[in-house]
């Protein structure tokens, strides 16, 4: 899941980025209001963390001018305004959901989860395919009731492919996916990651579409043939 940190405080962002990397999302930070407006505009994200208090273009204006250009992204205001009347004004214009700053990093990646869930059409926390299971709030993976064990990156990949089994997500989509804009990718990275969860998971549960990327079977997913 790839996701859009728009912060100018640079040790807040700092720690943020980590706390979201951590949780295995892909995270690209942007520091003033009119860059993060014209990312959002680009699309290509599944979650926006929006600050309010940013050089050049207010979040709120941010919010306004995406939600006027159609986007539809989800937006979770992080804000030191403390006032009812901002928190009211930021989810009146479009916001989702608003988090006051100070905020505990449980309760913040708590509702990036509920956000993400909430844009998926679901309210269920664990995303179940057959008999695979993956939890992004404890990023566990389960196949057949046995735990997996997956690093970020191929949880994060897993997890991309599940959010729509059976169909093909290309190779540029799962890039994004896996890594920001300031990290360095090599070319076959998504390729490797796939590789690797081969080893661990029935090697024909993720199907290879030449040239274009990957997806999960289904039927390797119900595990029929056992
Ligand atoms: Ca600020």
């Amino acid at each position: 899941m790839r996701v859009l940190l728009v912060e100018d405080d640079p040790s807040l962002g700092e720690g943020i980025r980590t706390a979201l990397r951590r949780a295995a999302y892909s995270v690209d930070w942007m520091q003033d209001g009119v860059k993060a407006l014209a990312a959002i505009r680009d699309g290509g994200f599944d979650l926006v963390v929006l600050d309010l208090g940013l050089p050049y273009m207010d979040g709120i204006e941010v919010i306004r001018a995406a939600r006027r250009a159609g986007s539809s992204t989800p937006i979770l205001v992080l804000s030191a305004r403390e006032r009812a009347s901002d928190r009211t004004l930021g989810l009146d214009v479009g916001a989702d959901d608003y988090l006051g700053k100070p905020f505990d990093t449980s309760e913040f990646l708590a509702r990036v989860r509920a956000l993400m869930r909430r844009s998926a059409g679901t309210g269920n926390p664990l995303l179940i395919v057959g008999r695979l299971e993956l939890d992004p709030a404890r990023l566990a993976v389960s196949w057949r009731g046995r735990n997996i064990d997956l690093p970020r990156r191929e949880f994060a990949l897993l997890w991309s492919l599940m959010e729509s089994p059976g169909r093909v997500v290309t190779r540029e989509t799962l890039q994004q996916r896996l890594y920001g804009w300031d990290e360095d990718v090599a070319s076959n990275a998504v390729d490797v990651h796939v590789h690797h969860i081969r080893k661990k998971l029935p090697p024909t549960l993720i199907r290879t579409v030449r040239g274009v990327g990957f997806a999960l079977d289904e039927a390797v997913a119900a595990d029929a043939a056992t």
